[in-house]
């Protein structure tokens, strides 16, 4: 702790454990305790530790060729970008490589504003990456009021309410941007028709709807995208977390006219679509494929909604597939979250009385099963002090 505090910025705070190594959804720290990994980088391993599949490919990549730019094709950038089309159902859908979900966010907006208009709508309490464009979009202000003045012509609608959306989307929105399923505000799912009433509203007015799947992707919802379960498609959808499997990589993928919007010039990426993470993607979505890993996701989730929601002081367990959300009686989130580590089961609490949990997409029941014990005496500790 000594050593980060003499040379890493205070922007994270000061970290208590340092991991050294991990195997699916074990982790390991420098003074060899382990942990049941239940936050996996923050819904990001969606394989886990070290898997061999991602260990293979990009092993294999690193040693033939790592790094080319845009300047060059390469097979994997292709490959990728093939499956991803095909995951959208969608041919013309279009993507566009970075390596975070802020810079696909930003790239989102930039896009937006090739369609000649500026203005934006995004949701009170969203959270969609740090950057100073993705920051304006984001509907928090805490992280927002530190850094203005941000981006002008974005307004913030309370989440769910299709009435305020319709109200705010005019002829002069170029985007509507919102999480499909709310992930750090709370793993909070809208209303039926609330998604369905979006993109009504963005067809009358021309605006691009735009899903910022960046945590809700890559099967995390139990579907390869969080919008799924609305049966509509936006006009374009950003992913990062779960899609480079731990590696660092995001996508910004246009469908119809607005796939069309990005001409030779308008935006690029050094590393965006680098030969090793898209390595590690296609390993990510290959064996997904292989051991029908979306299904057990919707399995082992539907057991953690129901086992959590027995625990005593929890009032609520919220979810979609194995990212779930729970709301606790009393203020004590942070302190849960430390007395898991200690018991030994790694978790997230966004705020005093929420905690997100989001395991690998390939954890196994038993683990599932003995993190719920770990939570549950985490929880009764922690209300009895
Ligand atoms: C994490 C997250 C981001 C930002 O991703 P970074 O890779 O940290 O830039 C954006 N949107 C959502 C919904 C996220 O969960």
């Amino acid at each position: 702790m000594k050593r980060w505090q003499k040379v890493i910025q205070d922007n994270y705070g000061t970290p208590s454990i340092e991991l050294v190594s991990g195997r699916g959804s074990v982790v390991k720290d420098a003074q060899g305790n382990s942990y049941l990994d239940f936050l996996a980088g923050i819904a990001t391993n969606v394989l886990g530790h070290a898997h061999p599949a991602i260990v293979t490919a990009v092993s294999k990549q690193v040693s033939t060729l790592g790094h080319v730019s845009n300047f060059y094709a390469h097979p994997n950038v292709l490959e990728l970008a093939e499956k991803l089309q095909k995951m959208t159902g969608e041919k013309s859908a279009r993507i566009f490589f970075c390596n975070s979900g802020a810079e696909a966010n930003e790239a989102a907006l930039k896009l937006s504003r090739k369609t000649g208009k500026s203005k934006v709508v995004a949701t009170q309490e969203s959270f969609h990456g740090r950057t100073i464009g993705a920051l304006s979009l984001t509907g928090q202000p805490s992280k927002r009021n530190p850094f203005k003045p941000l981006i002008k012509g974005i307004k913030h609608v309370p989440f769910g309410d299709s009435a305020a959306m319709k109200r705010a989307i005019t002829k002069k929105t170029a985007m509507v941007i919102i999480e499909p399923i709310m992930g750090e505000a709370g793993v909070i799912v809208p209303p039926a028709d609330y998604l369905k009433n979006l993109r009504s509203y963005c067809d009358a007015t021309g605006a691009l709807l735009v899903f910022d799947c960046v945590q809700t992707g890559m099967g995390r919802t139990g579907d390869w995208f969080g919008y799924e379960y609305s049966g509509i498609k936006p006009d374009v959808i950003t992913l990062a977390k779960g899609l480079g499997g731990g590696l660092p990589l995001g996508a910004m993928i246009a469908v119809g006219a607005a796939a069309k919007l990005f001409t030779a010039g308008d935006h690029g990426s050094t590393f965006g679509g680098n030969p090793i993470a898209t390595a590690s993607a296609l390993a990510v979505i290959k064996t997904i494929e292989k051991e029908k890993i979306l299904s057990h996701v919707d399995e082992v989730g539907e057991f953690l909604l129901a086992e959590l929601a027995l625990i005593p002081g929890v009032t609520e367990v919220r979810g979609a597939g194995l990212l779930i959300g729970l709301t606790l009686d009393k203020p004590v989130a942070k302190a849960v979250t430390k007395r898991c580590q200690e018991l030994g089961a790694l978790i997230n609490a966004p705020s005093e009385s929420f905690i997100r949990i989001a395991p690998a997409l390939n954890v196994s029941l038993r683990q599932a099963q003995k993190f719920v014990v770990i939570f549950a005496q985490a929880l009764k500790e922690s209300i009895n002090v």
